[in-house]
């Protein structure tokens, strides 16, 4: 039987060619500013930007992930700025990434960027936060609802995936998930805790008391860590 008579190749474009009728660099336009989905890194409804951030920051802090992790601080919400993401490229080390350098007692004068977190993360230190994204404008009175929502898959993450030997708290908007009615939640890893209170070495508004009492802490792990290997 002979095939239908219908010419093999069509030199007329065939209708449903991909690359026909869709205007790319719009799509790339409104996907910009457009929410698209949820995102898995924070809860927030997300555009294509917001993804990209997150990526690039995931990027950023899986450089300098310890193979084995001792100690997961955990924050609240990252840093607005790049320059104040422990692990952005930048290597300004502003606000909360500052205070935690200074808190694990890692100078940074006079060395590039990537010594100082190689410092950061032979010490087995690990930063990683509950929503791993800004919030979004608009967002800031929806912190709390999407910690809580947040904070199961955290807690998942750090049992099963990052496995610490301990978590050391570092905002205070944790307070409330870390010590339920049922007392502290329970992470996998011995949650560092004074008394029934968090340890919290670096936030908008904590005392420098706590400050000190984590800022020893840090340093005498490394002290620690410094007998294991010699
Ligand atoms: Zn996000």
């Amino acid at each position: 039987m002979s095939p239908p008579n219908l010419p093999l190749r069509s030199k007329r474009r065939p209708r449903f060619a991909p690359g026909t009728g869709v205007d790319y660099d719009l799509l790339r336009r409104s996907m910009g500013d457009t929410p698209l989905l949820t995102c898995d890194g924070c809860g927030q409804s997300a555009t294509s930007v917001h993804l990209a951030k997150r990526f690039e920051r995931l990027e950023w802090t899986t450089r300098y992930r310890p193979v084995h992790i001792g100690t997961v601080l955990l924050g609240a919400i990252a840093p607005t700025k790049d320059a104040d993401f422990l692990y952005g490229p930048s290597g300004e080390f502003g606000g909360e990434a500052g205070k935690l350098l200074e808190a694990a007692d890692i100078s940074r004068i006079g060395k590039a960027a990537e010594a100082t977190l190689g410092e950061f993360q032979r010490r087995g230190l690990f930063l990683t936060h509950i929503l791993e994204c800004p919030l979004e404008a608009g967002n800031e009175g929806d912190a709390e609802r999407l910690l809580k929502a947040r904070f199961g898959a955290t807690a998942a993450r750090i049992r099963r995936s990052l496995r610490p030997k301990r978590v050391i708290p570092i905002s205070g908007l944790l307070e409330p998930l870390l010590h339920g009615s049922n007392g502290p939640v329970g992470l996998g890893s011995a949650l560092i805790a004074d008394g029934e209170k968090a340890r919290i070495v670096a936030n908008e508004g904590v005392g420098k008391g706590l400050a000190a009492l984590s800022r020893k802490r840090l340093v005498a792990d490394r002290r620690t860590d410094r007998r294991t290997k010699s």
